[in-house]
C-alpha cells in the first residue's frame, strides 16, 4: 500500500494522435510515468486511486479533432492521458466534500492514481453492499441515461411496443428491463446471438438481417410505440417506416456514425409529420438532478433480483486500449469496464 507522499509509478494510457476512421488499439499506448502522493500546495483538490474505468462510446468523439459549435465535450490532447467516468477511492482531499477513504464515481483520468483538481462534480458512494463496478454501468452515467431517456422522454405506458437497439450494452439491456417492469411489449437487437439474454420479448441479429424494415414488421406487426435509439443509420430509416402514430423516440446515441467521415442520411422523416412522432435528442448532464429518484428507484429492484445487470470486465489498464476499441466492433457483451486495481 503507497504512502502519502511517497513516488509511485503510474500506468496511463495515452491518446498518440486524433483518430479517423475506426478507432484502434495502436491509437492509443500504454506508458508508465510516476506521481507523488501529495497534494501540490494551494490546491484544492483530490487524490484518488482509480479502481475501475468505464469505456463509452462517447470517448470516441474526444479522440478526433473536434471543431463542432456547441459541442457538448472538447477533445483530448494528442500525448496526454485520455478521461471518462471511473470509480476511485480518494486517497488525500483538501476539499471539505470529501476524505480519505471516500469511494467515489465520476470523470478521471485513465491511469491509476489521479490529481482531480475540480471535485465538485463527482459523486460520493454510499451503497457499498453494491459491487463498486456497478458505479460505472447501472449505478452510474448510463444507468441515469436509460432512467432519463425512457422515463422522460418515451413516457412509456402499459402494453406499448417497445424497440431498443444496442439492446445489450450498457444502457440497452437497462432500457429493455425498464420497459419489461413497465408492462410493455420489448424487442431488441444486437450484433450476435449470445448477446440475445436479457428477457425481452423477442430479440434479433441486425447483422443477419437482409432487410432491416421486413424485420422490424416481422417483430412489430402493430407497429412500434416507443424507439430507444442507441445506433441510428439504417436502423433509423427502418423505425421510420414501422412507428405508430404518436410514437416517441428517444434519440440517445447513433453509434454506427461515429467512425464515419461523411454520415449516412436519413430517408424517412416525412413519417414524422405523417404520424406525429416526437423524436427528441439528450444529454444525460441535463438529468443528473433525477440521480438520487432514479437510486431509490433500482437498488431496490437489483437487492431483490428484479434487474440483473451483465458486466465485461477487461482486467488492467493494459487491457483499455482494446476494452475501448472494441466498443465500435461489439466486442463487448454487457457492460465493458477495466478493472485498474482492487480497492
Ligand atoms: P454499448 O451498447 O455498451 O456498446 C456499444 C455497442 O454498440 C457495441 O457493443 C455494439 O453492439 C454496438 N455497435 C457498435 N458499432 C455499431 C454499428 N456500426 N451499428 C450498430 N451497432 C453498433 O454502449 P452504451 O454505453 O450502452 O451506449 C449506447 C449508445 O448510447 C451509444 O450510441 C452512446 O453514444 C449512447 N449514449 C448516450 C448518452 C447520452 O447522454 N445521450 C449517454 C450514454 C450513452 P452490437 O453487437 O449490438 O453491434
Amino acid at each position: 500500500m503507497a504512502s502519502e507522499g511517497e513516488v509511485v509509478s503510474n500506468k496511463q494510457v495515452i491518446l498518440k494522435e486524433y483518430v479517423s476512421g475506426l478507432p484502434k488499439e495502436s491509437d492509443l499506448q500504454v506508458t508508465t510515468g510516476s506521481i507523488k502522493l501529495k497534494i501540490p500546495e494551494g490546491c484544492n483538490g483530490i487524490l484518488v486511486k482509480n479502481l475501475y474505468l468505464s469505456c463509452d462510446p462517447y470517448i470516441r468523439t474526444r479522440m478526433k479533432n473536434l471543431q463542432l459549435k456547441g459541442a457538448y465535450v472538447d477533445s483530448f490532447q494528442p500525448g496526454s492521458p485520455i478521461s471518462g467516468y471511473g470509480v476511485a477511492k480518494v486517497l488525500e482531499s483538501e476539499h471539505p466534500n470529501f476524505k480519505k477513504g471516500d469511494l467515489i464515481w465520476g470523470i478521471t483520468d485513465w491511469e491509476e492514481y489521479s490529481l482531480i483538481t475540480e471535485p465538485e462534480t463527482l459523486f460520493k458512494i454510499q451503497d457499498k453492499d453494491m459491487p463498486l463496478s456497478y458505479y460505472t454501468g447501472i449505478l452510474g452515467m448510463p444507468g441515469v441515461t436509460a432512467y432519463a431517456g425512457f422515463f422522460e422522454i418515451c413516457s412509456p405506458k402499459k402494453g406499448e411496443y417497445v424497440f431498443v437497439s444496442a439492446a445489450s450494452g450498457a444502457v440497452g439491456q437497462l432500457v429493455g428491463q425498464f420497459a419489461k417492469l413497465s408492462g410493455c411489449y420489448v424487442v431488441g437487437s444486437a450484433g450476435s446471438k449470445e448477446k440475445n439474454k436479457f428477457g425481452f420479448d423477442e430479440a434479433f441479429n441486425y447483422k443477419e438481417e437482409q432487410d432491416l424494415n421486413a424485420a422490424l414488421q416481422r417483430y412489430f406487426p402493430e407497429g412500434i410505440d416507443i424507439y430507444f435509439e442507441n445506433v441510428g443509420g439504417k436502423m433509423l430509416d427502418a423505425v421510420l417506416l414501422n412507428m405508430r402514430i404518436r410514437g416517441r423516440i428517444a434519440v440517445c446515441g447513433m453509434i454506427s456514425q461515429y467512425n464515419l467521415d461523411q454520415p449516412e442520411g436519413v430517408y424517412y422523416l416525412a413519417n414524422i409529420i405523417l404520424k406525429r412522432i416526437r423524436m427528441e435528442g439528450f444529454l444525460v448532464f441535463d438529468y443528473y438532478h433525477l440521480y438520487p429518484k432514479y437510486l431509490e428507484m433500482v437498488l431496490p429492484k437489483i437487492r431483490e433480483g428484479k434487474i440483473v445487470y451483465v458486466e465485461d470486465k477487461a482486467e488492467g489498464l493494459e487491457s483499455g486500449p482494446a476494452a475501448l476499441t472494441g466498443l465500435f466492433v461489439g466486442r463487448n457483451v454487457g457492460k465493458q469496464v477495466v478493472v485498474v486495481a482492487d480497492e
